[in-house]
């Protein structure tokens, strides 16, 4: 174990500089090496919530100086720290779990120290969203190992709608964070906005006792979160799969066909095309030749 520790302290930690550090999203013994030998050797560390980095320490059996950067007050605790790393400090920063900017703040402070000419070091670690990732296996197949991170959605309903509108038509996994008190609104409105046939990881409480990650159609998520009541006091990442809504042969598959179906007995072939293609992820060029072959017209409508 010690030949471990000398390796993280065997590289150069150089003054005046800002390290980034991912701490653990749940279980302590996530910490890296680099990041428990960096956590002891700063000057101070910057945090969100100094209460919260100051229970880490404890268990750690570290005890740094602690400063606070949240939310609000990044911008101006960013102008002391970077006079900090003027005067040669190595300073620390830290979110309150996982990785520093992913959905945290950090940004600002990171922007603040280039700014004043100093390195910026990232103490790679955990993140809910590459936790979940990895175990996302054949969700990735439909973009080829591609995916877009998203984050928190809107909160209020109809913005969540929208978003989910347009991200259903991309090909590619999609990652999602969410609060457990959201957590049932949010498997709903994708249960609404998607075809329910769309599969999605369910990542809760990812290193912790209770770390459960299901995968289920979009249709299946709202009943299996219903099922046990403990289940939406948690954590949660969602991975969700992406179209694949054009089989092999370039045909929209059978629920895309059977949206435009619906559709197609209201509305022109183009603009049935159009929304179909948003509500199930199919192409819209696939989806307008198939309406016009249903019409029996030649491209006129
Ligand atoms: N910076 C963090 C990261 O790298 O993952 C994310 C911070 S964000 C404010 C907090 C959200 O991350 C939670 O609401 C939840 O969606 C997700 N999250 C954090 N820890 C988690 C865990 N142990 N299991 C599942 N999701 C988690």
């Amino acid at each position: 174990m010690s030949d471990w520790i000398s390796l993280a302290a065997g590289q150069s930690y150089p003054a005046g500089t800002l390290y980034v550090v991912a701490t653990p999203i749940g279980n302590v013994a996530d910490l890296s090496l680099r990041a428990l030998h960096v956590l002891g050797l700063v000057d101070a560390i910057a945090c969100e919530d100094t209460r919260n980095t100051g229970q880490l320490l404890a268990r750690l059996g570290l005890q740094r100086p602690l400063v606070a950067v949240h939310e609000h007050n990044e911008r101006e605790a960013a102008g002391r720290i970077v006079a900090r790393l003027a005067a040669g400090e190595r300073i620390a920063y830290v979110s309150d779990a996982g990785t520093p900017g992913i959905s945290d703040p950090g940004a600002r402070l990171v922007e603040a120290a280039r700014a004043g000419g100093h390195a910026v070091v990232p103490l790679p670690g955990p993140s809910a969203a590459v936790a979940a990732l990895s175990v996302a296996g054949g969700l990735l197949d439909t973009g080829a190992g591609r995916f877009t991170f998203v984050g928190f959605l809107p909160s209020k309903a109809r913005a969540r709608a929208e978003a989910i509108a347009g991200l259903a038509g991309l090909d590619h996994a999609w990652v999602l964070y969410e609060a457990p008190h959201r957590i049932a609104e949010t498997l709903a409105a994708l249960a609404e906005g998607l075809p329910g046939t769309r599969r999605l990881l369910i990542g809760r409480e990812l290193t912790k006792l209770f770390e459960e990650t299901p995968v289920l159609s979009v249709a299946e998520a709202p009943g299996w979160l219903a099922a046990d009541a403990a289940r939406a006091k948690g954590e949660f990442v969602l991975v969700v799969e992406g179209a694949a809504a054009v089989a092999a042969d370039g045909a929209p598959d059978a629920q895309a066909q059977r949206v435009l179906d619906l559709l197609l007995a209201e509305l022109p072939a183009k603009r049935a095309a159009k929304l179909a293609a948003a509500i199930t992820g199919a192409q819209t060029d696939a989806l307008y030749r198939l309406a016009l072959a249903r019409r029996g017209d030649d491209g006129a409508a």
